[in-house]
């Protein structure tokens, strides 16, 4: 049985290969160990063992970790966001992974201005198109973005999925594809106040071919700490 700190290195050193694999730079990517299934201690050692970026998923799970924890570490907000809990997670998260309506973005924006500061984003998609999953449909987008570029206390930094759950991670590949190619498109419509630098994309099970396919923030969970 490994320790965790056998599963981290194993984890970056396929990180490494996916990169090697296309011709990326291992520093690019970001690994935010998703601690939703661990305690306040656990969290303290993985941060221990050089992990910056950690994610949770549920406000009310998420804040005593914070109270504790909280002056370390990058704090990402990867779940579905309630309009009514965004008050709790501006000034205590410092990315939100899940902005998928306006309603919250006029959220965000509102709460944003009240602590002044701007919240950096990730417009989550869902490129798979199953009911069950949150996230915009692709073909809205670009209207979305209009409205974000002009929300001053909002900055999109990029776009969010998660891919369908499947035997083979291959065939996740054109889900994660798609989010890129999404992104260069709205990049190339030069949006005013918009310019997406990130994909938050690849979870334990196929976080691989999310790098191949260019992810920059990937979300690992269950791999690290085998809940
Ligand atoms: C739980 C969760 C993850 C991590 O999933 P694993 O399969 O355990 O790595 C990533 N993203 C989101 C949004 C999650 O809720």
């Amino acid at each position: 049985m490994e320790d965790l700190e056998q599963r981290l290195h194993h984890i970056q050193e396929r990180i490494t290969a996916a990169c090697r694999r296309s011709g990326r730079d291992p520093e690019e990517v970001n690994v935010v160990a998703v601690t939703k299934y661990v305690s306040t201690d656990e969290m303290k050692r993985v941060m221990g063992l050089g992990i910056e970026h950690v994610g949770e998923n549920r406000v009310q799970h998420a804040i005593p970790k914070f109270d504790e924890l909280g002056d370390r570490g990058t704090w990402h907000f990867i779940g579905h966001l309630q309009t009514n809990k965004v008050k709790d997670v501006i000034g205590k998260f410092h990315y939100i992974h899940s902005l998928d309506r306006i309603s919250l973005l006029k959220e965000i924006d509102k709460r944003g201005r009240q602590k002044d500061v701007r919240v950096p984003c990730f417009v989550q998609v869902n490129i798979s198109g199953e009911e069950s999953k949150y996230g915009l449909l692709p073909n809205q987008v670009m209207d979305f973005m209009r409205e974000a570029g002009q929300k001053e206390h909002v900055n999109v930094i990029g776009l969010m999925t998660m891919a369908p759950i499947v035997d083979d991670p291959e065939e996740t590949r054109p889900i994660f594809r798609e989010l890129r190619q999404l992104k260069e498109k709205i990049n190339q419509a030069h949006i005013p106040g918009i310019h997406l630098e990130h994909l938050s994309m690849g979870m334990s099970q196929d976080f691989e071919v999310a790098v191949e396919e260019g992810a920059t923030f990937v979300r690992i969970g269950s791999v690290l700490f085998h809940p």
